[in-house]
């Protein structure tokens, strides 16, 4: 079981920044669209 989880999350697509297209690292912050920088602005 948690083996078939851990594939399913590996084929995810990385997250990608909405607005500058930086890949965005897994975080707690799991529910923005956006890198840091610019959830900073
Ligand atoms: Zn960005």
């Amino acid at each position: 079981m948690v083996d078939n989880i851990v594939q399913f999350f590996r084929q995810l697509p990385a997250k990608v920044c909405r607005s500058c297209g930086h890949e965005i690292e897994e975080q707690h912050e799991c529910y923005t669209n956006q890198c840091e920088n610019c959830n900073n602005q």
